[in-house]
């Protein structure tokens, strides 16, 4: 028995087998050859055996999703055979003695861009679907796994260095018991799928649990933060009655789940979803979710190898918003960035991607990728409660800029007799301190604020949020950032706009009473931890929470606050 501490990323406990992720890595050195004509013959093979794993796959596409699905396959199979592709390839082999993968990849790489550059839709998914078949012909020619996941045929424990969401949505979750990460903090995206997916996930352990053999039993306890190898029957055992015991808690949540939650001196709150796709909703609703708070749409562009278009969009927010029927889905527009990137929109490289082109910034520089999701966000407000939230607003002119995109969608909609709901809310996740500092400024603006506490803190505490060697000062619990959502409540109730929290610390215990006592008017989170908090919020007054994030806000570190919170609401222990 070994057992191996990091970081709780989302708690409970999961018992079964190691299986390795590991991604693949295509890198490889650009050189020449001294044989080219055997490295022209190399590139053939590898050409051919694309071609024959691609008839397999187009084959079972056929059998299993029919003949549409089978026709993508079958157009790859035509790239491969497409004779100016490979005449190229074959002149930068031949003629400049260039090594078979940088051959490949300049050829493909210009023709997808030459694709890129027609402006089409049409085109632009060829574009995607030539880098496609390029990375598989990659793989090949370097002998990585085509799947990182293929070989994850029973429920196990996965262990890697590190997962990004793109990974992430490649596992077939109904095979996954837990996650334990090398990387990664306590609000990186993976621990925060964990926890929406309800399962126990530990990041930032020792590199060591890489070397655990695949196939072992594990022992992994996410609300300790701990993995354990070969666990032994007694810990196996207590790991068993505390699984029990946590169901039965969570049982009892479960049988309020649905009604509101309100303090015991009458406050009423919101305790709405985070959720990132049409499968969510169910799990929100079955949580006793009151609407959705942050609905994550970049997920919907993270399943998949192209950019969603408009009409894609336009049915998944469809389905959503009709699902919660007069209750509000607040749909945040596209935050791609950060550890969020999409392999197929081929950004620049940055050498600090969290402080970087994302989101907003993204969008307005972009609008070729934003009004198709503003018009489909529209087109699906009719007959809900849709409200519209942009993320990673730094100044306000960015919200102005965007809100004239917004209407001008609106106005294109409307020419084409297109219906769109008079009253949309629209809002801004405050997630950049420049944004929570000038609160009062922005609270002019907009309908509501929603703060990302996750993205907040790590700018204010200058702490990564993936980066596990700093999880500790990346802490949401750090007075710096109380002080901040204080101001930026303050601020909105001062215009009369409401304030809702959709970071993680929207779903800790142990903040409940602190944003509460603090003035919040919406707590969104994981489905998961919907039951649970909505408990915490009916066992407590507002007058004692006010006290509470009064002495919070005086003290000098998270541990301190957190602390307090144990000591003053014992209620938060249920
Ligand atoms: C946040 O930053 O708190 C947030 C909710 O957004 P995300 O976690 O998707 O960056
Ligand atoms: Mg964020």
């Amino acid at each position: 028995m070994k057992s191996f501490q990091g970081i709780t990323a989302s708690s409970g406990i999961a018992i079964g087998p190691a299986f390795h992720f590991h991604r693949g890595d295509l890198y490889f050195e650009r050189h020449t050859v001294t044989d080219p004509a055997a490295e022209w013959t190399r590139l053939k093979v590898a050409l051919a055996t694309a071609r024959q794993q691609l008839t397999a796959v187009a084959a079972r596409a056929k059998a299993e999703s029919g003949k549409e699905e089978a026709d993508i396959f079958e157009a790859h199979i035509l790239m491969l055979e497409d004779p100016d592709l490979l005449e190229t390839m074959q002149q930068a082999i031949k003629g400049q003695s260039l090594n078979a993968e940088a051959a490949l990849q300049d050829a493909t790489e210009n023709y997808a861009q030459l694709l890129e550059t027609l402006d089409d839709e049409y085109f632009g998914a060829r574009a995607a679907d030539v880098r496609d078949v390029a990375t598989r012909v990659l793989r090949i020619l370097l002998g990585v796994a085509e799947s990182p996941t293929a070989g994850l045929l029973i429920p196990s424990i996965i262990l890697a260095r590190d997962l990004t969401p793109s990974d992430t949505v490649l596992l077939d979750k109904s095979l996954v018991l837990g996650f334990c990460t090398v990387e990664g903090g306590a609000t990186s995206h993976t621990a925060i799928l964990s926890r929406s997916l309800g399962l126990p996930a530990v990041v930032g352990t020792a590199p060591e649990v890489l070397e655990i053999p695949p196939g072992a039993t594990l022992a992994l306890d996410g609300g300790a933060g701990t993995l354990t190898l070969e666990p032994g029957e007694a810990l196996i055992a207590a790991y068993r009655r505390r699984q029990t015991a946590s169901a039965t808690l969570l049982t009892q949540a479960r049988k309020d789940a649905y009604a509101p939650a309100s303090t015991r001196d009458g406050h009423r709150v919101e305790v709405v979803a985070n959720i990132g796709n049409v499968a969510g909703v169910a799990a929100a609703l079955e949580a006793g979710a009151e609407g959705v708070g942050l609905l994550r749409t970049e997920f919907l562009y993270l399943e998949q190898t192209h950019l969603p278009d408009e009409e894609e969009q336009y049915q998944a927010y469809r389905a959503i918003v009709e699902a919660f029927g007069s209750q509000p889905v607040i749909l945040r527009t596209l935050d791609i960035g950060g550890d969020k990137g999409l392999p197929y929109l081929d950004l620049p490289h940055e050498m600090n991607p969290f402080l970087g082109f994302r989101a907003i910034r993204l969008c307005l520089a972009r609008p070729e990728i934003f009004k198709p999701q503003l018009r489909a966000a529209l087109r699906a407000s009719v007959g809900g409660n849709l409200k519209i939230m942009f993320p990673m607003v730094a100044t306000v002119a960015e919200v102005r800029a965007a809100r004239t995109i917004l209407e001008e969608c609106r106005a294109e909609l409307l020419a084409e007799g297109q219906p769109v709901a008079e009253e949309i809310e629209i809002g801004i996740m405050v997630e950049i301190p420049a944004t929570a500092v000038l609160a009062e400024r922005f609270a002019t603006e907009v309908d509501f604020f929603s703060i990302g506490t996750n993205d907040l803190t790590q700018y204010t505490l200058a702490a990564d949020r993936t980066n596990a060697l700093v999880a500790a000062l990346g802490s949401a619990f750090q007075p710096a950032v109380l002080h901040l959502v204080r101001n930026v409540i303050t601020a909105a109730h001062a215009e009369g706009k409401w304030v809702g929290l959709c970071g993680e610390l929207a779903g800790d215990p142990l903040a409940i009473p602190i944003l509460l006592g603090l003035g919040l008017d919406e707590f969104s989170m994981n489905p998961p931890a919907i039951p649970l908090a909505k408990q915490i919020i009916r066992a407590l007054t507002l007058e004692e929470t006010q006290k509470l994030a009064r002495a919070a806000l005086a003290l000098d570190d998270a541990e301190a606050v957190q602390e307090l919170v144990k000591r003053r609401a014992p209620a938060v222990n249920l």
